[in-house]
């Protein structure tokens, strides 16, 4: 495709100040399209100003949500140098959750372009900040105009920037969670594993219940038996009990997320004995209980990882690790974070220079 027809804002608006970020307020100066039509393919890429989009009332995406997206960041690094973290796999993921969509695949190739051009021509939004990321959103909509459930023959591709503050604005914080006995996020057979609009559609009234209660966020158990661990709202679950860090299979529920990937490849580098395999809410507060359950903390591309200081179930809280951040959740997060800004040696390769 090479380069991409772009026309630049006239009225570029203000930078906020780095310390003021938080997440997904900000959206920068220009935004990538590309459409799609059946017959022809993917089509006209380009640069335009950021701005509303005009869809039809009959849209089929505002309707039935066919609807996929991404996230991924890109850090400043301490050399000044701008790093995508694993680009690919958030372009091969975004192509998976395309296919279980019924949607059309874009080639990787076209993703990470239009990825590295917006950026290029946003580079200024980058924000330097110790802490802070460039978000970057892409995401493809149907844009059929026809009231009728099927897939859709057009759609847009469209990508949009967003800087961020620092997660952790005063060190990394433990969060409670509640395992829910009454909400349901996927099923087997369902939509689990594609990032997915109704996914965070269907999430919310749990998150609703347990903020009501008292806790951050939710950790979703399997739909069939209600005792599975499955993830949480916006993160992969992981547990460290007793020499075992143990974190729920992809089995079609839960979503493949690269910083699980991420920290299951470190733990292994570091000779850490790993298992992938379903395990179930009584056996994690049993090992709440008994003291053997040292560690658990959430993995996802906002937080990178998020320690879990109580875990809620049935009415009953245990705290685990005194309700501090563990060492192993401290290791993985300050070895991500060293790679992503470019501090510590990538062996992996998981960063790319924009
Ligand atoms: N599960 C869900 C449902 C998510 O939305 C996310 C965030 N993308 C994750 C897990 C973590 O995935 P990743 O590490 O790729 O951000």
């Amino acid at each position: 495709m090479g380069d991409f027809p772009t026309t630049r804002t006239k009225t570029p608006k203000p930078k906020p100040a780095d310390e003021t970020l938080s997440f997904g307020k900000v959206l920068t100066d220009h935004m990538f399209l590309m459409d799609y039509d059946e017959g022809k393919g993917w089509h006209s890429p380009r640069i335009v100003p950021y701005g509303p989009l005009s869809l039809d009332p009959a849209t089929s995406v505002l309707h039935y949500g066919q609807a996929i997206f991404d996230g991924l960041k890109a850090f400043r690094g301490d050399d000044g140098k701008v790093r995508l973290f694993r680009p690919d796999r958030h372009a091969e993921r975004f192509n998976r959750s395309a296919g279980i969509m019924c949607m059309p695949e874009l080639p990787v190739d076209i993703i990470r372009q239009s990825f590295d051009a917006l950026i290029g021509v946003d580079h200024a939004w980058v924000p330097h900040m110790p802490g802070t990321s460039l978000y970057l959103r892409p995401t493809i909509i149907a844009t059929d105009v026809f009231l009728g459930v099927h897939p859709a023959h057009s759609y847009l591709y469209f990508l949009i920037l967003s800087p961020v503050g620092s997660y952790y604005s005063e060190g990394v914080k433990p969060v409670r969670i509640l395992a829910s006995d009454s909400h349901v996020r996927a099923v087997k057979g369902g939509t689990g594993e594609a990032k997915t609009a109704a996914n965070y559609a269907a999430s919310l009234a749990g998150q609703r219940d347990a903020a009501a209660a008292g806790y951050t966020q939710v950790l979703y158990l399997d739909g069939v038996h209600r005792r599975y661990l499955d993830e949480v709202g916006t993160m992969n679950i992981m547990v460290r009990i007793g020499d075992e860090v143990i974190t729920p299979p992809l089995a079609g529920t839960i979503l493949d997320g690269v910083t699980r990937n991420s920290a299951m490849t470190l733990m292994q580098d570091w000779g850490l004995r790993i298992s992938e395999r379903p395990i179930t809410i009584d056996e994690v507060m049993q090992a709440g209980r008994d003291g053997t359950l040292r560690e658990m903390w959430g993995t996802g591309t906002a937080a990178v990882v998020s320690p879990v200081g109580t875990l809620g179930y049935k009415g009953e809280d245990v705290t685990i690790n005194g309700g501090e951040t563990g060492e192993l959740t401290r290791k993985l997060y300050d070895s991500i974070v060293g790679i992503q800004y470019g501090r510590t040696n990538d062996a992996h390769g998981w960063t790319s220079v924009v």
